[in-house]
């Protein structure tokens, strides 16, 4: 074979070479999405951006070199699990900002003398040119690892944070409202003349209005035979309780918005004079029930008024309803669909239209829209969702930030509505079943 031959012959060994190389990063990338929640997936995809750097160099602009968050762990380590999601979440917020990067030091038993340290985890901080500026051992906490590096004075507001940030995680005045007085489905203030209670396992629960209470009752996961019998109800007239089976409703729809509005009676009599008064038809507690649940939403299967709800048109043309913003998304999730979503701006009412396309957001409208993530901080110091009445889609981050200054209790952070989509589409399905459930989401 002459030379040319031999040369040929090596480049295209070099191409079938590198395009191997390109397709396992294809699925290990994959693979990484559907299970970036798992600790497990952490260090695949570790791995998969060293990889991905090296063919890659001299293709791409060069970037800025950024700091780095080393953690040296293992799978199995307990405070190393217990680190996984705080790594991720920290990777997915802070991307382009500063690198965090896992080493399972027990699969690549090397790595921990090059590091010299002495027990796991151990999280190493660097800056930019790669200067060690501080190590810690054991768990550390997102927020102490955020704390750190303003301390070593590493702005992580960078450049390349496109959309403005914003958080309030702590409420701007502290909630110190009675507890009998709070809403246990939506924090809201309870009405006396609309009171429900529910006598549960835990307790006897209160709630703002009979609409709350079938919040409630659609999101429960126990058996529900006769728990009406659990359930009383307001008199509307004397403000006294009556037990929910024995009271008659009567159920009317705001003038303007078409939303439905329910007062509950001891007496039949004294619902018919209210009647007059303010229209509305009378309804048995089932009856009421079958009206009250018509509406569900169509990730949690939560009762909602479509005047409250976002709409969802998945593809093929089903019509659902999102509860609120994120369970709106989160259809795409459930159906496995892509879906076209309708959502009201919080602050001003105006409208924002989402649409996906391979289940990303692929239009959105308008292109300023953002999402607000109502967090709040759970009893073992992490955060989670605030539930889905602390969650809002709006048309920029002005009227976010002016809708959290109204809402004093409010706690969480604006995200991408590109990210509140792929947050849900991460979930198994064994999560979803569970979303929004009580006792599985709210951290009370
Ligand atoms: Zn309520
Ligand atoms: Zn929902």
């Amino acid at each position: 074979m002459n030379k040319v031959g031999k040369i040929i012959i090596v480049i295209v060994l070099i191409a079938v070479v590198a395009g191997v190389l390109v397709l396992k990063q294809k699925a290990s990338s994959s693979k990484t999405e559907q299970t970036a929640n798992q600790p497990s997936a952490i260090n695949e995809s570790v791995q998969q951006t060293d990889n991905q750097r090296q063919p890659q160099q001299g293709k791409e602009e060069p970037v800025a070199a950024l700091p780095k968050l080393v953690d040296l762990g293992a799978g199995k380590c307990i405070p190393c699990k217990m680190m996984a999601p705080i790594l991720e979440k920290l990777k997915e917020e802070y991307a382009g900002r500063f690198e965090v990067i896992f080493i399972d030091v027990w699969e690549n038993p090397n790595e921990a003398p090059k590091y010299g340290i002495k027990l796991i985890p151990t999280q190493i901080f660097f800056d930019a040119s790669g200067k060690e500026l501080f190590r810690h051992e054991g768990f550390f906490s997102k927020e102490d690892i955020l704390a750190k590096w303003k301390e070593l004075g590493i702005d992580l507001s960078g450049p390349s944070s496109q959309l403005p940030t914003f958080e309030r995680l702590t409420p701007a005045v502290p909630d110190n409202r009675p507890k009998e007085n709070i809403c246990y489905m939506c924090d809201g203030d309870i009405n006396p003349k609309t009171l429900v209670s529910v006598n549960t396992d835990k307790g006897p629960v209160r709630l703002c209005s009979p609409h709350c209470y079938f919040i409630m009752y659609s999101c429960l996961t126990e058996d529900k035979t006769g728990f009406e019998k659990r359930v009383s109800v307001t008199d509307w007239g004397t403000g006294n309780p009556v037990p929910a089976t024995e009271a008659v409703f009567l159920y009317g729809q705001d003038e303007a918005t078409g939303r439905p509005w329910i007062k509950a009676f001891a007496d039949r009599d004294d619902a018919v004079k209210e009647r007059v008064a303010s229209g509305g038809n009378i309804l048995a507690l089932e009856a009421l029930q079958q009206k009250e649940l018509s509406h569900r939403c169509g990730f949690c299967d939560r009762s909602c008024y479509p005047q409250d709800a976002a709409e969802v048109i998945v593809e093929g043309g089903i019509h659902t309803w999102g509860c609120c913003s994120h369970c709106a998304l989160g259809v795409a999730a459930r159906t496995r669909k892509d879906i076209e979503v309708h959502e009201k701006d919080r602050l001003t009412g105006e409208e924002i239209i989402v649409k996906t396309f391979e289940r990303k957001v692929s239009s959105l409208k308008p292109k300023t829209a953002v999402a607000w993530f109502g967090q709040r901080k759970k009893s073992d110091g992490t955060w989670g969702s605030a539930g889905c009445f602390h969650q809002g889609f709006f048309m920029n981050a002005d009227n976010l930030k002016k809708w959290v200054e109204q809402n004093p209790y409010e706690t969480g952070r604006l995200i991408p509505i590109s990210q509140a989509l792929a947050d849900k589409m991460k979930l198994s399905p064994q999560q979803i079943q569970k979303a929004c459930k009580i006792g599985e989401c709210v951290p009370k």
